[in-house]
């Protein structure tokens, strides 16, 4: 089963994006036991799942992180770890690094730059972590966090085309999660009009850095009324929650969307400047504990409701088939007719 673990909660940044609120000062860390028996969970069932590994800064504990990717890649696991790249203090240190990571089997590592990073690291480190795995030819990705207000991905790609050519970019707007939640004015966030139809895109059962088990690492994944347990519950009942959780099975086949209508009858408003994605729907639904609480006793009956819909589909259009199967069937005649 893949897996998303934030290793631990204290990074050498503290953006004003930051969905999980990292720090210098941030002290939140599971023990390597709690750490590698989250990790052998992950095996029940699958001989290689994929485990993302990320914080806080993952490399401000780099032999830490190297034993833990070691483990992971020895057991048969694909790992990726995503970084701010701070330690790319030029391409020759950054290839050390990554040629290690390489060595104990990482798979791929995320950059992330953008102008909030860009505050507190200097853009050529993760410039120069980029390079190093191209050039050591470790598969990396850059991710780019923006807002109306920041620098685009674009500006970036334009400023620094020749560094980033042939490497996978992507930007993702930012969501009024964790410290953006009190820095990031809404009407600078990237939404759009309307009610984001979209389904759950990304859940994958994750562990915050103080071993809280969430349903993913996006904006409402940390909110309490979506936890599954701690760290310190049997894995596979968290696991069965996670797979059978009404409003989690509800979110992943029809996305939030299926919740709202529950969400309004008890006063619910939608934000007035619309909504990035289902993911910042989903966020907004679940962050009033007591919008949250009534769609958890709906979440069932809605599922319910949702299962006969789709019986009730597969059986007419079925009952159909057959029906322009008779109304066009022409009787062959036979030899000798
Ligand atoms: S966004 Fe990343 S680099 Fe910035 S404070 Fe959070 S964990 Fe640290
Ligand atoms: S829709 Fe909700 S649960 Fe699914 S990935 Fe987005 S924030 Fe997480």
């Amino acid at each position: 089963m893949n897996i998303g673990i934030l290793l631990w909660n204290t990074c050498n940044a503290k953006c004003a994006h930051c969905a999980v609120s990292s720090g210098p000062r941030e002290q939140r860390v599971m023990t390597d036991e709690q750490l590698r028996l989250l990790i052998d969970a992950a095996f029940a069932g699958d001989p290689h799942p994929r485990v993302g590994l990320s914080g806080g800064e993952a490399f401000l504990f780099f032999d830490r992180l190297c034993a833990l990717v070691s483990y992971i890649t020895g057991k048969g696991g694909l790992v990726s770890v995503n970084t701010n790249g701070f330690w790319g203090l030029s391409l020759a240190r950054a290839k050390v690094k990554v040629q290690r990571l390489k060595d104990v089997g990482l798979k791929q590592l995320v950059v992330s730059m953008d102008q909030f990073h860009e505050e507190y690291i200097p853009i050529q480190r993760p410039l120069n972590v980029v390079r190093a795995c191209t050039e050591l030819h470790l598969e990396v990705l850059v991710q780019f966090v923006a807002t109306h207000k920041t620098k685009r991905l674009a500006d970036l790609l334009k400023e620094h085309r020749d560094d980033l050519a042939g490497v996978n970019c992507r930007e993702i707007a930012c969501h009024p999660v964790g410290r953006a939640e009190d820095r990031i004015d809404p009407v600078d966030l990237i939404t759009q009009p309307g009610i984001p139809a979209g389904r759950c895109p990304a859940s994958v059962l994750s562990f915050s850095a103080d071993g809280r088990a969430i349903p993913c690492c996006n904006a409402a994944g940390h909110l309490k009324p979506l936890e599954l347990g701690t760290v310190n519950d049997r894995l596979d009942d968290i696991q069965e929650k996670f797979q059978s959780d009404p409003v989690l099975t509800l979110m992943r086949w029809k996305g939030p969307k299926a919740l709202r209508d529950a969400a309004l009858d008890v006063g619910f408003k939608d934000p007035g400047h619309g909504y990035i994605d289902q993911c910042h729907l989903c966020y907004e639904l679940f962050k009033q504990p007591d919008v949250a609480a009534k769609l958890r006793d709906e979440a069932p009956g809605l599922l319910e409701q949702e299962n006969y819909k789709y019986l009730y589909d597969q059986y007419t259009q079925a009952l159909h088939s057959s029906q322009t199967a008779a109304a066009s069937f022409k009787p062959q005649p036979g030899p000798g007719c």
